[in-house]
C-alpha cells in the first residue's frame, strides 16, 4: 500500500512537500476516540481527523441509518423541485436549533463550497436589494475559510493564492489582533483596536460598496486563535452600523466543538449567514450546510426574478449524508455536547497545568479546541526556529507517542478531540504532550 500510495494517490498538499520520501501512515480501524494503525499501535486521535470526527468513531446507529438510506433511496437530486425525506428532516432539525432565525438551510458537500455558496449568495443579496456595486467582501488574517477558488482569496494563506490572482481585487483584510505576539495586549484594547480598523476598511473601501464580513468565531488553522470574549459581538455590532452583511464560518466552531452546538450562540449573536460542515456529520459522509436568516432568503427569493440565481452542486443535500447528520445529532443531544464541556475544561485545565515547561510559551482554547504554542524563550516569546522543528517532526514525535495532534509550522500543536473522550483519555492526551515537549527540549 506504501507504494501504491507512492506511485498514484496525490495528497492535499503534502503530495508536493516531501511526502514520497515519508510514505504514507496506514489507519486501519478505530473506535471512541482511538485509532489503530497497521502495525496495530493503538493512538488517541487528538484532532478527531481533521477537526471533524466531534462524535468518535465506530457508532453503530450512524452506520444502520447511512445502510437504511442507501438500500431505501441512495440518491435524490433537491434541483427540479424534487426531494426527499432525509435533507427536509435534516433542514427543518438544524433550524430548530439555529441561532436566531437562521431558518433556512443550504447543504453542499463540506466547508469549502459552503463558504463559495455563501459568497454567491451575499451577491445575490444585494443584487435582489437594487445594490449591486456591494461587491467588497472583507475577512481576517490568520482565517481559513476554504480551498477552493473564491473562499480561498478570503483565506489568509499565500500558498493559496500565488499564481491564481488571489485575492481577487474585491476581497480585503483586517488584522486579527488577538494572535500570542500581537503588540496589543489586554481584551478591550484588542476589541478596540479590531473595531476601529473594521470601521476604517470599512470607510476606506466606502461603506455603500462592502457586501459582507467574514469571520471564525474562533480561528482553527490560524493556528487555534480565541479572540477575547465580546469581540465577535463587537465586529458584529460594526457590520450592522453599515448593513454590512456578516457571516460566521462555523466549519470547525459548530457541533459541539467549543461547548455549545454552534459557537455564536455562545458570543450571543446571530450573523445574517452561517457556514457549518465538518462535525455536521462528523466525518462518516461529507457534507456542508450553509444557513440565511429569514431577511437573507426572503430577499433573494424576491429578487430572484429580476437576476437569475444560479447555484448547486448534485450532491447538494445527499440523502445518505442527511440520513448520517440526523442520526449524529441525536448523539451530540444524547449526552455528547454534556461531555464535551466537561473533557474540555478537563483538556484546557490539564494543558494549562503545561505551563510551567520551558518549551511552552501560550496555552488557549474553549471547549474541545486548543492549542499550546511553543518557545524557545519564553519572555521573548522566540518561536522555535523553523528549521530546528519542522511541523513533520514534532507531529512525529506525537505519534511515537501514541498521540495524534496537529503540529502547525509556527510550533503550535492543536487539539480538536472527539466528544467521546473519557477522563482517562483526556489525561493520556495531555501526558504524552508533556512527552514530547520533554523529549524536544532534549533532543531538539
Ligand atoms: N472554513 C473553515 C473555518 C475551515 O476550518 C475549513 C477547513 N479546515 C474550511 C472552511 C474548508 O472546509 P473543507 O476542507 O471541508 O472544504
Amino acid at each position: 500500500l506504501v507504494e501504491l500510495d507512492r506511485r498514484h494517490l496525490v495528497h492535499p498538499v503534502s503530495s508536493f512537500h516531501g511526502h514520497e520520501a515519508r510514505g504514507v501512515r496506514l489507519l486501519e480501524s478505530a473506535k471512541g476516540a482511538r485509532v489503530t494503525d497497521a502495525q496495530g499501535h493503538e493512538l488517541i486521535d487528538g484532532f478527531a481527523g481533521l477537526w471533524c470526527v466531534n462524535a468518535g468513531y465506530g457508532h453503530e446507529s450512524v452506520v444502520e441509518a447511512a445502510a437504511a438510506q442507501m438500500r431505501k433511496l441512495p440518491y435524490a437530486t433537491g434541483y427540479f423541485d424534487l426531494g426527499t425525506e432525509a435533507p427536509i428532516r435534516l433542514a427543518a432539525e438544524l433550524a430548530d436549533r439555529s441561532p436566531g432565525d437562521l431558518n433556512h438551510v443550504y447543504f453542499a458537500l463540506g466547508g469549502s463550497d459552503s463558504v463559495d455558496s455563501t459568497i454567491r449568495f451575499v451577491r445575490y443579496y444585494w443584487h435582489a436589494k437594487g445594490q449591486p456595486e456591494r461587491d467588497q467582501f472583507i475577512s481576517v488574517e490568520s482565517g481559513y475559510h476554504g480551498s477552493s477558488t473564491l473562499g480561498a482569496g478570503l483565506t489568509a494563506l499565500s500558498a493559496f493564492h500565488e499564481g491564481f490572482g488571489l485575492p481577487y481585487p474585491w476581497q480585503h483584510k483586517i488584522s486579527s489582533h488577538y494572535v500570542y505576539r500581537n503588540p496589543i495586549q489586554g481584551d478591550q484594547a484588542i476589541i478596540d483596536a479590531s473595531v476601529a480598523e473594521l470601521r476604517a476598511k470599512i470607510e476606506a473601501i466606502g461603506p455603500e460598496r462592502v457586501a459582507a464580513f467574514y469571520l471564525e468565531p474562533i480561528q482553527g488553522s490560524g493556528g487555534v486563535l480565541v479572540p477575547p470574549k465580546g469581540w465577535v459581538k463587537a465586529m458584529r455590532a460594526v457590520c450592522s452600523d453599515y448593513g454590512v452583511l456578516f457571516v460566521a464560518d462555523e466549519v470547525i466552531t459548530g457541533f459541539g466543538r467549543c461547548g455549545p452546538l454552534f459557537a455564536c450562540a455562545d458570543e450571543e449573536i446571530v450573523p445574517d449567514l452561517m457556514t457549518t460542515a465538518k462535525g455536521l456529520t462528523s466525518g462518516y459522509a461529507p457534507m456542508g450546510a450553509v444557513f440565511m436568516t429569514e431577511h437573507v432568503y426572503q430577499t433573494i427569493a424576491e429578487g430572484a426574478g429580476a437576476k437569475a440565481v444560479g447555484h448547486g452542486f448534485t450532491y447538494s443535500g445527499h440523502p445518505v449524508s442527511a440520513a448520517v447528520a440526523l442520526e449524529v445529532l441525536k448523539l451530540y443531544e444524547g449526552g455528547l455536547l454534556e461531555n464535551g464541556v466537561k473533557m474540555g475544561q478537563r483538556l484546557l485545565a490539564g494543558l494549562d497545568g503545561l505551563r510551567d515547561h520551558p518549551l511552552v510559551g501560550d496555552v488557549r482554547g474553549r471547549g474541545m479546541l486548543a492549542a499550546v504554542e511553543l518557545v524557545t524563550d519564553k519572555e521573548k516569546k522566540t518561536p522555535l526556529p523553523a528549521e530546528l522543528q519542522p511541523a513533520t517532526r514534532l507531529f512525529d514525535r506525537a505519534w511515537e507517542q501514541g498521540l495524534i495532534i496537529r503540529s502547525f509550522a509556527q510550533g503550535i500543536f492543536g487539539y480538536a478531540p472527539p466528544l467521546c473522550c473519557t477522563e482517562e483519555e483526556i489525561d493520556m492526551i495531555v501526558e504524552r504532550t508533556r512527552r514530547v515537549l520533554d523529549l524536544t527540549l532534549e533532543d531538539p
